[in-house]
């Protein structure tokens, strides 16, 4: 924690402002989710396990290598930390991870059961890296639900070796991962997806 707090300090304050803005928007309820930023190399800061995302402190974070072991004493990591750790593993672009568990994703996530959500036609889509008009196209693909963390993290990075264009994705009645290159850009794919999910979900209420 010490070295958390000497030479980490403004990555951890990143990471528990936007925890807290999260759960303030019901996107991460409780103990739900998780969210992490890349140190160096080989090793990530990432909320432990149990932590109330709307109480986070810098307690509430630990150090982890990108082997998944833990180097922050008595720490006890979420199951979904290799989640996390396979992207950082993939693209050294990617600096930050956040997993939240919003309604809208959460119910999108199974009404389009097995599939994937095609999202156009939405100017927010600009927001995104490499999309320069609303008429582009952003897939998220969905993936079933998985208690066995690691068959679950294979088959995202096997999905991303085919779509190394992907920003995120949906777990089936689970919630959403998306990255950036740092915890502001990543927070910032957050606040546009969870835009572009509640657009999906009216669109599909209101239209029969
Ligand atoms: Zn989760």
């Amino acid at each position: 924690m010490d070295e958390l707090n000497e030479h980490h300090g403004d990555t951890a304050d990143a990471l528990i402002s936007a925890a807290r803005f999260f759960h303030e928007r019901g996107w991460m309820p409780a103990t739900a989710g998780n969210l992490s930023a890349r140190l160096d190399d080989d090793r990530m800061l990432i909320t432990e396990s149990g932590q109330h995302k709307g109480q986070l402190g810098p307690d509430g974070l630990m150090l982890v290598d990108l082997e998944g072991n833990v180097l922050s004493p008595d720490k006890q990591p979420s199951a979904e930390t290799f989640l996390h750790i396979i992207l950082y593993r993939r693209w050294p672009r990617i600096g930050a991870v956040m997993h939240t568990h919003s309604v809208n994703a959460t119910v999108l996530s199974r009404l389009a059961q097995g599939s994937q959500i095609h999202l156009r036609d939405y100017e927010i889509l600009t927001a995104l890296p490499e999309v320069t008009s609303h008429d582009a196209e952003v897939i998220v693909p969905i993936f079933g639900n998985e208690q066995d963390i690691p068959q679950l993290a294979a088959r995202v990075d096997e999905h991303m070796t085919q779509h190394p264009e992907l920003l995120g994705y949906l777990i089936e009645g689970h919630g959403f991962y998306t990255w950036g290159e740092d915890v502001a850009q990543a927070r910032h794919h957050v606040e546009a997806f969870e835009f572009l999910f509640e657009c999906e979900l009216n669109m599909r209420r209101l239209t029969p």
